[in-house]
């Protein structure tokens, strides 16, 4: 066994018993709460550790570093589930739409009709969140996410697309506040979006530091980066 090989592993049980401990205490079951590896800035030898180690699901969020970690995998022949977890620029729908099983950043119209497009014309399927922002209105964060008042339009907007699955929403929580009033105002816009979209269950929530937060408000899925890989050096985009 490699080095890097058990200290993933180590850190993956840790991660593992932190996402069940939450769930203890929400009286959940963690089976509910799928874990994405979110890999950014780390090779592709972490992920293909990764998937040895049973994670079937990653995580990205840029594509000029996702499209070849995605091509690189699959000519290896693993098969993992690939999360598109960043900002989406419309003229980066198509190649995005090649690769990715999942596009939690779906914060515009527009992007739900690129994406749409993409994915029908590359014959894909692709799962989409609408990506809600949970800073308070005013503190654009430059991290993405529509306005809670736009999430339905959107939301129909990615189901009017044939080749789009609209599957939830996805929410980050704001710097330096506590995530759970931020968490729950997520949990109230999902249970809108299911009320007029019934199979839209995900709610993509919880990072590093909030992942207890986010499944107390009912995340099924947690983006964990840092508690897995270790610390990212700083880059500049
Ligand atoms: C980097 C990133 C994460 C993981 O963050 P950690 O704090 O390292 O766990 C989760 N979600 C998004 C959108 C990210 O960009």
């Amino acid at each position: 066994m490699t080095d890097r090989l058990a200290e993933l592993g180590a850190n993956l049980t840790a991660v593992r018993a932190q996402i069940s401990a939450a769930c203890a205490v929400a009286g959940r079951d963690p089976a509910e709460v799928t874990l994405i590896a979110v890999t950014k800035t780390f090779p592709v030898s972490d992920i293909l550790l990764l998937g040895q180690l049973g994670i079937a699901d990653i995580g990205e969020n840029r594509d000029a570093e996702a499209a070849p970690k995605a091509a690189a995998c699959a000519a290896a022949g693993v098969l993992l589930r690939w999360h598109f977890v960043g900002q989406l620029q419309v003229n980066k729908a198509g190649r995005v739409a090649s690769y990715a099983d999942v596009v939690h950043s779906v914060d515009r119209i527009r992007l739900a009709a690129a994406l749409g497009r993409r994915a029908s014309a590359a014959g894909r399927a692709i799962d989409c969140l609408v990506q809600v922002s949970l800073d308070d209105p005013g503190q654009a964060a430059g991290r993405g996410g529509a306005d809670a008042g736009e999430v339905p339009v959107i939301a129909a907007a990615i189901a009017a697309q044939p080749s789009l699955r609209l599957a939830g929403v996805m929410g980050i929580a704001p710097l330096g506040q506590p995530a759970g009033p931020a968490y729950a105002r997520l949990r109230e816009l999902a249970e809108l979006v299911r009320a007029a979209h019934p199979d839209a269950r995900v709610i993509s929530a919880g990072m590093s530091a909030d992942m207890g937060a986010a499944i107390a408000e009912g995340a099924t899925h947690v983006r964990i980066g840092t508690a897995l890989l270790g610390g990212r050096r700083p880059f500049v985009r």
